[in-house]
């Protein structure tokens, strides 16, 4: 007579099949959310996550509250506390979202023989994470995608499921046992970034309803415009779940225009990565495409880039926008990303890794193939173009206000002069406290044509 929901990467209410089947199952539910100790061994408790983490459990305990039942949350293993309240509870089945990462694919796996041992049962809920589940689409004698283009038009043809209502009460046996809901310092070690947004189905929907009431129209335009920043920011909240990408796409296809077009090809790149990691779940570490060259080693070169002081102004504007708001425009991503992977030639993992421990939309999938796509060793089909950070500047950030906005050494600096101080006359230049180029594009380019045998 009872189920439970184990909220993971969906912690909503709205258009949620895990929480709508566990209530088609049983009269009562454990809507059950565990601070899994093997996710913080692995180092992916980082303390912006934490604080937008802690933001959406204290959203989703509240919005239960209003439907008359309440999160319930416990520490420790995942697989082994939720059978601890299966056992507790008496409960015959778990539901739970399909997943993507090695981890949440092994999760997934040790949960159903735990509960199988005790005879109980586990039911895997798709389109949760992405609005068109992994492996849906298939080219004909592959497991998965390797390139955006084929996929989207097959994803594209895809029929959406409908949309689900937000259940209007979830009855929660009364004796069960739940810990505090936590709050981000005992989440994760270390300070957060200091603007950060706010997590929660809440604060995602008003962003959401925003965006399709004005922000998409002009988004095919100038979502690469560096300071007009007018992308959605909804990324922090599809990673965790607090929207929908099925109700995303259902919603933006009903918004007329090239902007909800352009809009809706974006949320389908995001179902190419998961799809790719799912079939390929060592991509996460390893070079999707086989390389025969080495990465270059230099550590101090490795820490201007993480600090932003390369002496590239776009590229320091850019590492410090993530190292402030724990976000990044696109555009930054893929610059400061070709910056570290084809101009210093530095391994693409340790970018990952310092993207990781700071986006709050850091997420294996997205994060991992992307760096992959930029870095040559992914799903790009052009995998030695090299991004010039100075003609990317140029282009989009015209007037060097992204720059000034985050480099505020160069903030006196008018114009598109601020791209480039290393031009000023001498007496000028030493008026600036910023640090000289680390490398000079033109031997950049030579040492990479190199490395990847390009005449
Ligand atoms: P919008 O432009 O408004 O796009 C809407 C949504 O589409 C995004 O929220 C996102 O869910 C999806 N999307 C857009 N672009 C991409 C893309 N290239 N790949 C996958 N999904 C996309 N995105 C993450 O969610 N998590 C990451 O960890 C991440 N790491 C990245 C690392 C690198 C090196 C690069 C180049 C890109 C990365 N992205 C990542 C993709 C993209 O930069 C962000 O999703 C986007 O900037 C988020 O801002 P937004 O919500 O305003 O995006």
């Amino acid at each position: 007579d009872v189920s439970i929901a184990l909220f993971t990467s969906d912690l909503r209410l709205r258009d949620h099949p895990v929480l709508a089947g566990a209530l088609r199952a049983a009269r009562r539910v454990v809507p059950l959310f565990v601070v899994d100790s093997r996710l913080a061994a692995a180092g992916f408790a980082v303390p912006n996550r934490a604080a937008f983490l802690a933001d959406c459990l204290a959203d989703l305990d509240e919005a239960l509250r209003e439907r008359g039942g309440r999160l319930v949350v416990r520490r420790g293993d995942a697989v082994e506390e939720t059978c601890r309240v299966a056992a507790e509870t008496g409960a015959g089945e778990v539901h739970l979202a399909g997943g993507v990462s090695g981890f949440a694919l092994r999760r997934e796996e040790r949960l159903r023989a735990a509960l199988a041992a005790d005879g109980r049962g586990l039911r895997v809920h798709d389109a949760v994470v992405t609005a068109v589940p992994p492996g849906a689409v298939l080219p004909t004698g592959r497991d998965h995608y390797a390139v955006f283009t084929p996929y989207f038009r097959r994803w594209s043809a895809e029929a959406p499921r409908p949309v689900i209502a937000a259940p209007r009460t979830v009855p929660v046996p009364p004796e069960v046992r739940s810990e505090p809901l936590p709050r981000a310092a005992s989440l994760a070690r270390g300070e957060p970034s200091p603007a950060l947004p706010e997590g929660g189905e809440r604060a995602g929907r008003r962003r959401l309803g925003a965006w399709l009431r004005t922000g998409v129209t002009g988004y095919a335009d100038r979502h690469d415009d560096l300071p007009g920043d007018a992308t959605s920011r909804l990324s922090p909240y599809l990673h965790f779940g607090c929207l929908s990408p099925v109700e995303l796409v259902t919603r933006a296809r009903r918004t007329a225009g090239a902007g909800a077009e352009a809009f809706v090809r974006q949320l389908a790149w995001r179902d190419f990565h998961h799809q790719l990691l799912a079939a390929r779940p060592d991509a996460a570490r390893h070079d999707y495409r086989t390389r025969h060259d080495h990465w270059r080693e230099d550590a101090g070169e490795l820490a201007a880039w993480r600090e932003g002081r390369t002496g590239y102004p776009v590229v320091d504007a850019a590492m410090r926008q993530l190292a402030h708001e724990g976000w990044m425009h696109n555009r930054a991503r893929l610059l400061s990303a070709s910056f570290l992977t084809k101009t210093l030639y530095l391994d693409w993992r340790a970018g990952a890794r310092h993207f990781l421990d700071l986006l709050v939309d850091g997420d294996v999938a997205n994060n991992q193939l992307n760096w992959q796509w930029v870095a040559g060793t992914g799903s790009d089909t052009r995998p030695n173009r090299v991004l010039n950070p100075l003609a990317q500047a140029k282009r989009f950030d015209p007037t060097g206000e992204y720059v000034r906005r985050w480099v505020p050494e160069l903030a006196e600096l008018p114009g598109p002069a601020v791209h480039h101080p290393w031009r000023l006359r001498a007496t000028e230049r030493s008026r600036y406290a910023y640090p000289e180029p680390i490398v000079d594009l033109d031997d950049a380019l030579a040492r990479f044509r190199a490395a990847r045998g390009i005449d």
